[in-house]
């Protein structure tokens, strides 16, 4: 008697509990924008984009586009709608050569969890939906990850390498280091073990790097096959930081993925790039005259400075020809994508660099957008505004096709259908 009323209660708790689920989520339509294509064409004047269960369920002209009864409208008049921006080279927990790099010598793991979330929430509000992080500290950039995914806190989508996979004396090496084929697919499997879906090595010398050429190859062919063969048997994809053609070339040679700044790089190893479908995240940013008020303001140190000026404008070139020869370039700035940059954020400073090293506008909205996520494997989902896709949206007050500047005028961010920031907040319910 006694148990039949207990289990009574706890029918009636639980189908009360589940009555106030929320039922699927309200539609949303935003009208009045243009949508901004990739393909080459005019934007679509007046355009409504229905989203549905995070997703455009669909997307057009005002006059072919029906709005659900019971949609939420957000106006936004005149704006362009274009996909959400993807950075490829974010550390959020960045810690640079210096006084703010002193700041940080002690930084706990929670301190530094606490500062990625804070990192990764700006990134989103600037407009940067999706983010690759190349190399963080003890799996934090991994935890932080899963906390976005589980909506414990605001933040981009992630795409993570774990920590960096250091050889001795390498570039950026700090504690761990592993050296010759056997040791390195140990750290790999580790790394994929621990939740990475990249992995990322040093195959050259580096700015950060105190004495040892940047142009030099630092690791044996052996060594860098061994690393891709053994990310690749377990689905994860590898990227290397590199100045030097030769190591470049050799790491091309054995099937890597992607490249990070390229310094150095001539036309016979962009060219070789090309051929092998080999992606190239430049960073340009990192060694711009732009960027050089932000070195200063964190108290970087006279070599760091003298380092930067003397690759800016090998760098430079190294961009302009991977642009000529056509290698796949996505956008990444080895800076914190909301970080303020010559009156805008590193990440829309990094797309205008690309326009003055000869894009067009469209290229270089596409390295930050569509490119990316092809790179990444999530085109299917990601990268364009497009029926079925998730809905990450952004934006911008004029036509990006026009002038890619427009990015600097970012007003509204949607990621997965959920609107983070609309500074016109002009909102109605129909
Ligand atoms: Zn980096």
């Amino acid at each position: 008697m006694r148990k039949s009323v207990i289990c009574w209660i706890l029918f009636f708790v639980i189908t009360t509990l589940l009555g106030q689920e929320p039922g699927p989520s309200q539609a949303i339509a935003l009208v009045g924008a243009h949508i901004v294509q990739l393909d080459g064409s005019e934007p679509v004047a007046d355009g409504v984009a229905v989203i549905e269960d995070g997703r455009i369920a669909d997307i057009g002209p005002a006059s072919t586009t029906s709005v659900p009864g019971g949609a939420r409208t957000i106006r936004l008049d005149g704006a362009y709608l274009i996909p959400g921006l993807m950075n490829m080279h974010v550390h959020f927990g960045l810690v640079l050569p210096g006084a703010e790099g002193a700041r940080l010598a002690d930084e706990s793991d929670a301190a530094l969890a606490l500062r990625m979330a804070s990192n990764a929430r700006k990134s989103l509000l600037s407009g940067v939906t999706t983010v690759r992080q190349p190399g963080d500290r003890r799996h934090v950039d991994i935890a932080l990850k899963r906390a976005i995914e589980r909506a414990e806190v605001p933040g981009p989508r992630l795409h993570s390498a774990g920590e960096m996979v250091d050889i001795t004396a390498g570039h950026g090496a700090r504690g761990k280091t592993h050296d010759g084929p056997y040791e390195l697919r140990k750290a790999v499997r580790a790394e994929i073990g621990a939740g990475a879906t990249w992995i990322k090595i040093a195959i050259s010398g580096g700015i950060a790097t105190q004495g040892g050429g940047i142009a030099a190859a630092l690791m044996t062919p052996d060594e860098v096959e061994a690393v891709i063969d053994a990310a690749h048997r377990l689905g994860a994809k590898v990227t290397a930081h590199s100045g030097s053609p030769l190591a470049t070339s050799e790491a091309v040679r054995a099937g890597i993925d992607c490249i990070e700044h390229g310094y150095f790089l001539n036309r016979e190893v962009l060219r070789q790039m090309k051929e092998a479908g080999t992606w190239y995240v430049p960073t340009i940013l990192v060694s711009q005259p732009a960027t050089r008020p932000f070195f200063e303001r964190i108290g970087s140190p006279p070599w760091y400075l003298e380092r930067v000026e003397s690759v800016g404008k090998d760098h430079w070139k190294a961009l302009q020809l991977a642009i000529e020869e056509g290698v796949r370039i996505a956008l990444g700035t080895d800076q914190l994508p909301h970080e303020p940059n010559d009156g805008t954020t590193a990440t829309v400073r990094e797309a205008e660099y690309y326009v003055q090293a000869g894009m067009t506008p469209l290229q270089a909205l596409r390295a930050a957008t569509i490119e990316p996520a092809a790179m990444l494997g999530v085109d299917k989902d990601l990268g364009s505004l497009e029926t079925g896709k998730l809905a990450d949206i952004v934006a911008v007050r004029s036509n990006p096709l026009q002038d890619i500047s427009a990015l600097r005028s970012i007003f509204f961010v949607m990621k997965g259908g959920e609107v983070v920031r609309n500074d016109r907040g002009v909102q109605s319910r129909k």
